[in-house]
């Protein structure tokens, strides 16, 4: 069986933060500044400047993810690298995103050039890391460090690389330190990928 390439979508295939922000200024009348990588906690109503209640953040994403998604481009070289690593491995998208909006996620990569089937997952990543590897060899790439903890404690065996793919937010989330590694550029992952694959085996 051909290894497999587990991806999260949000700042690892596609723009999350920019996008998310552009959205929640013209659907929200809300202000996303990013001094730290949190979401919550950095908006603001623009009418007022009150900040958001964290309480309204559920739906805000809710929103977005109903709405905003087509606003969603790939990150650089996102593209290009994963159709190249389609030929050698079976890569599948495993995304924190409610059941009920999968189908457009799945229809924007479509439109992005990545037909790639799409598991729409709630909480910590690691019991369906673990399924989606089975007995394949497997590399598991998020740009969340918790999700990583994650894999670790369910599926050791399984490659960890830690992405995220936003300049601006790049800076602001230290290394996870449960990855095997820090690759931001797709470019520079690309072979970090294939080695772990082939050296797994
Ligand atoms: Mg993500």
């Amino acid at each position: 069986m051909r290894p497999r390439l587990i991806l999260d979508c949000d700042e690892v295939i596609l723009e999350f933060a920019g996008p998310f922000a552009q959205w929640l200024r013209e659907a929200r009348d809300v202000e996303l500044k990013f001094d730290s990588s949190a979401l919550i906690g950095n908006m603001r109503h623009l009418s007022d400047g009150r900040p958001v209640d964290p309480a309204d953040f559920p739906a805000l994403l809710d929103g977005f993810f109903e709405h905003g998604q087509r606003l969603q481009q790939p990150a650089e070289g996102a593209v290009e690298v994963l159709t190249a690593l389609s030929k050698d491995f079976d890569l599948i998208v495993l995304t924190n995103i409610p059941a009920a909006w999968r189908d457009i996620r799945l229809e924007v990569l479509r439109e992005r050039g990545l037909d790639v089937p799409v598991h729409a997952n709630d909480g910590p990543k690691g019991r369906m890391v673990k399924e989606l590897a089975g007995d394949r060899r497997a590399v598991f790439v998020d740009d969340l460090p918790p999700h990583h903890s994650s894999a670790l404690k369910h599926a050791p065996e399984v490659g960890r690389l830690h992405m995220v793919a936003d300049a601006t937010l790049r800076g602001l989330i230290p290394a996870a330190p449960d990855a095997h590694v820090r690759i931001d550029r797709w470019d520079e992952a690309e072979g970090w990928i294939r080695d772990y694959l082939e050296r797994a085996a």
